[in-house]
């Protein structure tokens, strides 16, 4: 058993900003640290695998879940229910396993206030329109799904100021190895 208990890695930052991106080159070359798969009532998108990529619950499911309070957070974005779950979270911590949690910002607030002692990091983009550019490139959200983010995103970007840490997205390999240093740098040794 590790001397230190695990450290929880909150990024946020609005949607095609590039979190996935940067994420999986993040866990790529960190030991020790571990993405929270969250639970979602969205529909797969082509090529997610449940258990992978989300938890896909059904409304109802969702919300016998967070009656039993199973979510360490959880937010309404899109339409739609994403969650944080305990059970993916709290083994790994003990095991001295550190986590990341790829949420938006109504759930990296409510991680701020349940546990203080989180990194939190917000990915910003060099400029709004490439959020734009961005998820029509993606190609896994329709027209309408797109505008709704668009919209959420002028929120998202305004919290921008709450964050300890942001790192700003333009050129990938640049934002990664940032993103790496400043995690490493706070990973507990064991
Ligand atoms: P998020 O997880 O924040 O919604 P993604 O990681 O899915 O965003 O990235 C959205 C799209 O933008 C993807 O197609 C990805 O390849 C692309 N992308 C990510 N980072 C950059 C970047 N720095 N410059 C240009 N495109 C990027
Ligand atoms: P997407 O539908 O693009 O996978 O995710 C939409 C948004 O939900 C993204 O900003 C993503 O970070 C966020 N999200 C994913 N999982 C969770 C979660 O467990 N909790 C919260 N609050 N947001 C999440």
């Amino acid at each position: 058993m590790p001397d230190a208990a695990g450290k929880v890695f909150v990024i946020t930052g609005p949607s095609g900003v590039g979190k996935g991106t940067l994420i999986s080159g993040l866990l790529d070359r960190s030991d020790g640290l571990e993405l929270s798969v969250s639970a979602t009532t969205r529909d797969p998108r082509e090529g997610e695998v449940a258990g992978r990529d989300y938890h896909f619950l059904s409304s109802a499911e969702f919300g016998e879940r967070v009656a039993a309070d199973e979510f360490l957070e959880h937010a309404s974005y899109s339409g739609h229910q994403y969650g944080t779950l305990r059970s993916e979270v709290d083994a790994r911590l003990r095991a001295g396993v550190s986590v990341v949690l790829e949420i938006e910002l109504q759930g990296a607030r409510q991680i701020r206030d349940s546990m203080p002692e989180a990194v939190q990091i917000f990915i910003a983009p060099p400029d709004p329109a490439s959020l734009r550019s961005r998820l029509v490139g993606r190609g896994t959200d329709s027209p309408e799904a797109i505008e709704q983010r668009l919209n959420t995103a002028e929120t998202e970007l305004a919290a921008q100021g709450e964050f300890p840490n942001v790192i700003v997205n333009d050129d990938v390999q640049t934002a990664r190895e940032e993103l790496i240093a400043l995690v490493q740098t706070e990973l507990p040794l064991d």
